[in-house]
C-alpha cells in the first residue's frame, strides 16, 4: 500500500513536473488529464473535477462533473525524460459529484466484481498475455500493415528492427515495475508476444493498459508501428491475450488439489463450468471489434469451439500443466482490443456463477475439435463461440449475469456503440464483394 504522503515525496524527489491523471472510456481507451505538480496534493485528496461529457461512452450532457480519484498504488515516473523535469502517471477512479462511484467507469466495474469474489473468500490472479504486431509507418507517417520482417529482408543492414524494439520495450516497462517473464516473436511475420508475472486482478488492468500505451510509445521510437488490431492480416495468425487465472483463498491457490481429479479442487471445475457456460455472452466484451471474430476461425491457434482439455491447445479453455500454487485455468479467446477492466469482469463474474451454482463442467474434449464434422461435435455437445459481433452482442442481451457484472449503464452504453459500429460495416462496401461480385454479376 502506498499512501498519498509516499506519492508526494517521491514526486519531489524525482523532480517530477507534471502528472498526467488517466482513466479509460468503456472501449478500454486511455484518457489523460494533465496536471502539474502543484496540483498534486489536491488531485490525491480526489477534489480535482473534470468534465466528463468530452467523453465518449462516459456521461449523459447534464450530469458532465466528474471527479478523479487517483489510486496512489499505481504511481510510476515515466522513464523517457523530457528536458524539464519528469513526468509521473496515476491510474484514478471515477466518482461522481456526490461521492458516489460513477456507474460508467470500468475500474469501479471491475472493484465491483472483486468486492464479489471477496465476499465469498476469493481474489482473483491473472497472468494475460498480450501479443502485437509491429508494422511500418509510410512516409507520411501512416500504419501500413508491411511488417518489419519482410522490410528487413529488402534492408542493408543486418538488424531486425522488431527485435531491438522488443527489448526497448521490455527494459521500459520493467523500469515501470513490471516483471517479465518472457518475450518472443510469435508466429506470424512481424508478430510478437510480452509476457509478464502474475499479480491480482486490478493490478493486471492497470497493466494492460500501460502496456498497450508503453509499446505503441516505444515502438513509434523505432519509427515502427504496433496494433493491437486482432486480426490485421487475412491469412495468418491473429493476436489474442490469454487470460491465465486463479483464485487464491487464504494465501492458498484454491484451484489446486492433490486429490482432486487432474490435481484441480471442486472450485476449479465449477469456474470452469462458469466460463463455458457464459462463453457465448462474455465474447461480446472479451472480443470486442468486428474484426475480433475474423481470429475466432478455424487454423490459426486461437478457439472458435466452446470446450476444455487438461491436454490440448486448440478448445476455449485450457489447463497448463504446472501444479501447486501456478496451477491456473487458461482463456484463450480473449483479445488485445477489449477493455481490460470489463474483459476480467464478466470472466470473473462468469466464474464465480459457476461456483455459487456448483455447475459440473463437460467433459474434457482431448481430441482435436477442428478435425471434428459438426456431427461430431454435436454429439460431444460442443457449442461454438458466437461468428460475429452481432451474434455476440444479442448473446450478451440474453444473459443477465453477465449484464450485471458490467452494470446497467456499461451495458446500455456499449450496446448502443457496438450496433452503431455493426450497424456501419453491415452498410458498408467491402472490397471482397467487388472482387467476387462485379465481374460475375
Ligand atoms: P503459454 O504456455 O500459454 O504460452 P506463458 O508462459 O506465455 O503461457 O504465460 C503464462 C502466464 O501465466 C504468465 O503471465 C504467468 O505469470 C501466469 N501465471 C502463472 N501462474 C499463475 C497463476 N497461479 N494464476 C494466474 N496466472 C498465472
Ligand atoms: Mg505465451
Ligand atoms: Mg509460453
Ligand atoms: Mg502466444
Ligand atoms: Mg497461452
Amino acid at each position: 500500500m502506498v499512501t498519498k504522503e509516499d506519492v508526494l515525496k517521491e514526486a519531489a524527489e524525482k523532480g517530477v513536473k507534471f502528472i498526467r491523471l488517466q482513466f479509460t472510456d468503456i472501449f478500454g481507451v486511455l484518457k489523460n488529464v494533465a496536471i502539474t505538480v502543484e496540483q498534486l496534493e489536491k488531485a490525491l485528496e480526489g477534489e480535482l473535477m473534470f468534465d466528463g461529457s468530452s467523453i465518449e461512452g462516459f456521461v449523459r450532457i447534464e450530469e458532465s462533473d466528474m471527479y478523479l480519484r487517483p489510486d496512489p498504488d499505481t504511481f510510476v515516473v515515466f522513464p523517457w525524460r523530457p528536458k524539464e523535469g519528469a513526468v509521473a502517471r496515476l491510474i484514478c477512479d471515477v466518482y461522481n459529484p456526490d461521492g458516489t462511484p460513477f456507474a460508467g467507469d470500468p475500474r469501479n466495474a471491475l472493484k465491483r466484481v472483486l468486492a464479489e469474489a471477496a465476499e465469498m473468500g476469493y481474489s482473483l490472479n491473472v497472468g494475460p498475455e498480450l501479443e502485437f504486431f509491429l508494422f511500418h509507418t509510410d512516409n507520411e507517417g501512416r500504419p501500413t500493415t508491411v511488417t518489419h520482417d519482410r522490410a528487413s529482408y529488402f534492408d542493408l543492414t543486418p538488424v531486425d528492427l522488431g527485435e531491438n524494439a522488443r527489448r526497448d520495450m521490455v527494459l521500459t516497462l520493467e523500469q515501470l515495475g513490471f516483471e517479465i517473464e518472457a518475450s518472443h516473436h510469435e508466429v506470424a511475420p512481424g508478430q510478437h508476444e510480452i509476457d509478464f508475472k502474475y499479480s491480482d486482478a486490478l493490478d493486471i488492468a492497470d497493466k494492460v493498459e500501460t502496456f498497450r500505451f508503453v509499446v505503441r510509445t516505444v515502438a513509434q521510437q523505432h519509427g515502427l508501428y504496433a496494433t493491437f488490431m486482432p486480426k490485421p492480416l487475412q491469412g495468418i495468425n491473429g493476436s489474442g491475450m490469454h487470460s491465465n487465472q486463479s483464485l487464491f483463498s487464504k494465501g492458498k491457490n484454491a484451484f489446486y488439489d492433490a486429490q482432486g481429479p487432474l490435481e484441480l479442487s471442486p472450485t476449479a471445475y465449477y469456474y470452469i463450468a462458469g466460463l463455458l457456460k457464459h462463453a457465448r455472452s462474455y465474447t461480446a466484451i472479451t472480443n470486442p471489434t468486428i474484426n475480433s471474430y475474423k481470429r475466432l476461425v478455424p487454423g490459426y491457434e486461437a478457439p472458435c469451439y466452446i470446450a476444455w482439455s487438461g491436454r490440448n491447445r486448440s478448445p476455449l479453455i485450457r489447463i497448463p500443466a504446472k501444479r501447486g500454487s501456478s496451477t491456473r485455468i487458461e482463456l484463450r479467446s480473449p483479445d488485445p482490443s477489449g477493455n481490460p477492466y470489463l474483459s476480467l469482469a464478466v470472466q470473473l463474474k462468469a466464474g464465480l456463477d459457476g461456483i455459487k451454482r456448483r455447475l459440473t463442467p463437460p467433459a474434457a474434449v482431448d481430441l482435436n475439435i477442428f478435425a471434428m464434422s459438426g456431427e461430431e461435435r454435436l454429439a460431444h455437445g460442443i457449442d461454438a463461440l458466437p461468428a460475429s459481433l452481432e451474434e455476440a452482442l444479442t448473446e450478451l442481451s440474453k444473459d443477465s449475469v453477465m449484464k450485471d457484472a458490467l452494470g446497467e449503464h456499461i451495458y446500455q452504453r456499449f450496446t448502443e456503440a457496438k450496433t452503431k459500429e455493426w450497424d456501419s460495416y453491415r452498410l458498408a462496401v467491402h472490397q471482397w464483394e467487388i472482387d467476387e461480385y462485379l465481374a460475375t454479376y
